[in-house]
């Protein structure tokens, strides 16, 4: 190799070096600033993956690199916990319908892409069977709320409470198909209403010949207070609902649906969106879903 020729190599490779050098320092400063601005958010992510941990490693001088480099290349499944978001239910049910309330309640339901329960007593008009159907067809749950909801007659003993949810039970079927398995007693199953006809200690009895019978009966950890006035004020159906929710993570709330109860029909669309918002997301009833009862049996 001439002089010429060496001296244009050691410059040649010289130049490739201090730009190679520049390009590192210019990718230094790029990766530091990258790491400051992501630094909070870096700092949030230990957290979160430290969370529960009795006692946390450390966190190492060079953590928040790291976290850079694993958020620009890690293809698995993300580090951080799940949301607890996710793992919280709420359980819409409606009593004592039909009603001409159920449409604008589906509606609703609808709008907001929610499923719910409703707990249903007997009708024999075509308006009745009609929305029977259409409360089916929107995918909700329909539960047995007893035929005639009369607690003198429903409350006198077992069988008188079985023979008029089986009433119920026929009328469903030849409407829209099934016999529910989920039920909810007319005034929930500490009522002492029963008593008068009953007497005391007729709840537990029928309470257990419903579980006998193969149902699930459910009464309610969150109560909309809808029924506390002929029309409940509804900001108060609003706040009952999110203050009896604080600290639960499945809430079945009890609503009604009854042609009179027009604030519960206002407050619907607040409390579903503010029940979002505190990270609830809806489903129906089903036999085997979390349960809340007053008589625990
Ligand atoms: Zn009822």
């Amino acid at each position: 190799m001439s002089e010429r020729k060496r001296r244009a190599s050691v410059y040649f490779i010289g130049l490739m070096i201090s730009a190679n050098l520049v390009g590192c320092a210019a990718e230094q400063i790029h990766t530091e600033q990258a790491a400051q601005v992501r630094k909070p958010l870096s700092v949030k992510i230990a957290s979160d993956v430290l969370e529960g941990n009795p006692s946390p490693a450390p966190v190492k001088e060079d953590f928040d690199a790291t976290v850079v480099e694993t958020r620009h290349f890690y293809t698995g499944p993300p580090h951080h916990k799940p949301s607890p978001v996710g793992n919280k239910i709420a359980y819409l049910t409606f009593d004592d319908g039909p009603s001409n309330s159920t449409r604008k309640i589906l509606h609703i339901l609808k709008t907001y892409g929610v499923k719910a329960t409703f707990f249903v007593i007997g009708t024999e008009t075509s308006e009745g069977k009609a929305l029977y159907k259409e409360i089916a067809a929107a995918g909700h749950a329909l539960g047995n709320h007893t035929y005639s909801h009369n607690y003198n007659r429903i409350y006198k003993s077992p069988e008188a409470f079985m023979s008029d949810v089986r009433k119920l039970d026929q009328l469903l079927e030849e409407t829209v198909g099934y016999r529910p398995d989920i039920l909810r007693f007319p005034g929930g199953s500490n009522n002492h209403l029963s008593r008068k006809s009953g007497g005391m200690g007729v709840m537990s009895k029928v309470a257990a010949e419903v579980k006998a019978q193969g149902y699930q009966y459910f009464d309610w950890n969150v109560s909309s207070t809808d029924a506390a006035a002929p029309v409940q004020d509804r900001d108060m159906i609003i706040d009952s609902v999110l203050s009896a929710s604080k600290g639960k993570k499945r809430i079945i709330v009890l609503m009604h649906d009854n042609t009179y109860k027009t604030t519960t029909l206002e407050a619907l669309p607040i409390v579903i969106q503010k029940l979002k918002a505190a990270g609830f997301r809806f489903e129906k009833l089903q036999k085997s879903s979390f349960t809340f009862q007053f008589l625990g049996l």
